[in-house]
């Protein structure tokens, strides 16, 4: 007589968890593709490495100077990037990253600092606008 009433009591109580578990929603666990992972961590990065860029960038008084070159040709965009930027291998950036012992133009004997406003003014360059000032400098360069 104990016995039935344990199998009874035990009867009901896995019919109540039973019906508790139908209750629970069941979750499919699909195991994801190697590929959809390393999508994922791809963009994940490259959104943090663009925000952290536009961060560091943002106060940077070329940011707007520089935001149509992308529509120009490449030469000319180019040349307006290093410009812009400061990082355009003329003399003066030269001599800034310890390549060159002066920043002075040795193209012409004006004596000035080789840069972007140098560049307007050389007596040495023929060219009419400032890209090809600019390329005709580069390669005058190279050539001394
Ligand atoms: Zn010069």
């Amino acid at each position: 007589m104990m016995v039935s009433i344990f199998y009874k009591n035990q009867n009901e109580q896995a019919d109540l968890l039973a019906k508790k578990g139908a209750k629970v929603t069941q979750t499919y666990i699909r195991e994801t593709p190697y590929r959809s992972i390393k999508l994922h961590l791809k963009q994940v990065f490259r959104s943090a490495y663009r925000h952290k860029l536009e961060t560091r960038l943002s106060h940077k008084p070329w940011t707007q100077e520089i935001s149509t070159v992308t529509d120009w040709p490449r030469r000319r965009a180019v040349a307006e990037f290093r410009l812009c930027v400061g990082h355009d291998c003329l003399r003066t950036h030269l001599h800034r990253i310890g390549i060159h012992p002066d920043p002075y133009c040795t193209l012409c004997s004006l004596h000035e600092p080789m840069d972007r406003n140098h560049l307007g003014h050389c007596t040495a360059l023929s060219n009419k606008t400032e890209c090809e000032r600019y390329w005709e400098a580069r390669t005058k360069l190279m050539e001394n």
